[in-house]
């Protein structure tokens, strides 16, 4: 057991980056977090700056440790947890980076994508990867940045360039280039990554003309990833734990063994089940992914996401002035005995899981002359509720695995109201952790338990017990159905609109 009882969680989103330090109680001692700038080169195109992201990350990381009022010395290990997806290649000798970031939200190779799907490629690589093809997976970044410039590829063969997703970027700056590393989560959403040989595919490295010599090493996510030299952070400390966002947060609800659910209600939803051992396919629409089991080692996962959640509340605030701030939605919701009748479906950027209708748009039904703004927003929180229990349903039916809770996290998982109607329209009970930073403590969990700062991920998840919010369902068979069956009017109705043109 180590003598260190800290935990430097590093935590690099789309649009910041923040550290967070943690205690051996499970608990935020200090944060600190930086904005940095999003690049829109072309219509479509998002980029990031990689000096920009390996700048504001370390400066957060000495700021979360000056402001614990800790040397990196007390820190045991280091847990990283990043965007997914995003994709950047840089020069080994140097560690200078050959070109901007590609961000996950890009859409540049949808050509690419297009191309490989015409050529019938795309069972194929879903039964290896568990995704499918579209630009917002690493593989055809990798693949344009390659084709951009003649010169690259040459390099790239020579074994002179280095791509890694954020994970990978990190390390290998933070052990100035000694490490190139990333871990299953993060590698399994590259395109290049077989699921079940849990190792890079040879056939999709040849699909994608991507040479092996660029990629990283993938090592458990609770692991050696090497050590931050001393220059970084005042002191060498190891870097024990990575996984990409989504799965840290899995990871970090303590849903490391089949059947457990998180979902995480932000702008839209995002919900994972742990397979266990299974790679379970899906017929409806899900990916299959990676996750981490209990020792931090590989597990699998069904994932979904709901495109508008909170993001319908905010539109009908910003857009439509409707509310002051989002949590106001609450007591808005709770004022009306019942939905009036009306369903809101934001379909505004098409539906996604288990429907699947990309020219599908938002629609509003059941209006009528007593239809009030409460309605209105009343209606954008259950359809957060109905969309996750159609995901969750798909999930079920694709793997047979009945769940017997959904825990929560993310912005509108404080909403006590449509907690409590989520619980009782999946008649399942939901648990919302009393810190809901749950994609940095997986993190500070992975490297923690690695480091044995815990001795074993209950030990790691005893700490978060206390606070915990439950919701039991309440709610009688035919009430729920009378809601459902109401929604599911609704949305048969959003699908309808898109397809009869
Ligand atoms: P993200 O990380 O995706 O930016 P957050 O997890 O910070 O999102 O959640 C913010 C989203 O949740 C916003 O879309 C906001 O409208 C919504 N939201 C925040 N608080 C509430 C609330 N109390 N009730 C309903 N929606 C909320």
């Amino acid at each position: 057991m180590t003598q260190k009882k800290h935990i430097l969680a590093l935590d690099q989103g789309t649009t910041s980056s923040r550290a967070i330090v943690f205690d051996a109680l499970g608990q935020a001692v200090s944060v600190a977090q930086r904005e940095f700038p999003q690049i829109y080169p072309r219509p479509g195109w998002v980029e990031h700056d990689p000096d920009a992201i390996w700048k504001t990350q370390l400066n957060t990381a000495r700021r979360a440790l000056r402001l614990a009022k800790l040397s990196a010395g007390d820190v045991a290990a280091i847990g990283i947890t990043n965007q997914r997806e995003t994709t950047l290649i840089w020069d080994r000798a140097t560690g200078k980076p050959i070109a901007n970031a590609i961000v996950w939200q890009d859409r540049r190779t949808t050509e690419m994508c297009k191309e490989l799907k015409a050529a019938g490629h795309e069972a194929d690589v879903q039964a290896r990867t568990g995704l499918v093809l579209d630009p917002y997976f690493s593989g055809t970044k990798i693949a344009w940045l390659l084709n951009s410039d003649p010169a690259l590829r040459a390099r790239a063969e020579a074994g002179e360039l280095a791509v890694g997703t954020i994970d990978s970027w990190l390390i290998a700056r933070l052990t100035n280039g000694a490490v190139h590393a990333t871990d299953p989560t993060n590698a399994s959403r590259t395109l290049l990554y077989h699921l079940t040989d849990a190792a890079w595919d040879p056939a999709l490295l040849d699909l994608l003309g991507v040479p092996q010599a660029l990629l990283p090493e993938v090592r458990a996510s609770a692991g050696d990833f090497g050590t931050a030299v001393g220059e970084h952070l005042g002191i060498e400390v190891p870097i024990a734990g990575v996984a990409g966002d989504q799965q840290a947060a899995l990871f970090g609800q303590g849903c490391w063994e089949a059947g457990l659910a998180k979902n995480t209600f932000g702008t839209g939803a995002f919900l994972l089940l742990n397979t266990g051992a299974e790679a379970v396919p899906s017929t409806r629409g899900l990916l299959t992914t990676t996750a981490c089991d209990a020792e931090g080692g590989l597990a699998y996962a069904l994932e979904g996401s709901v495109f508008i959640a909170g993001a319908a509340v905010q539109w009908l605030r910003d857009g439509l002035g409707l509310l002051d701030a989002a949590p106001d939605s609450e007591g808005m919701a709770r004022a009306l005995d019942d939905n009036g009748g009306v369903y809101f479906v934001p379909a505004f950027v098409g539906l996604g899981a288990p429907h699947w209708e990309p020219d599908a748009r938002g629609m509003l039904v059941g209006l009528t002359r007593g239809t009030s703004k409460e309605h209105l927003v009343r209606a954008a929180l259950e359809a957060m509720a109905y969309g996750t229990a159609e995901v969750l349903a798909a999930m079920e039916a694709d793997s047979g695995v009945e769940t017997t809770e959904l825990r929560v996290d993310g912005g509108a998982a404080l909403n006590d109201w449509l907690m409590q109607l989520q619980a009782d329209v999946l008649d399942i009970p939901v648990r919302r952790p009393a810190l809901v930073e749950t994609t940095a403590l997986g993190a500070a969990g992975l490297a923690g338990i690695a480091t044995g700062v815990w001795g074993s991920a209950s030990d790691f998840l005893g700490v978060q017990e206390e606070g915990a919010s439950r919701y039991e369902p309440s709610m009688g068979e035919e009430a729920r159905t009378q809601l459902t069956s109401q929604w599911d009017r609704a949305v048969r109705a959003a699908v309808r609109w898109a397809q009869d043109v």
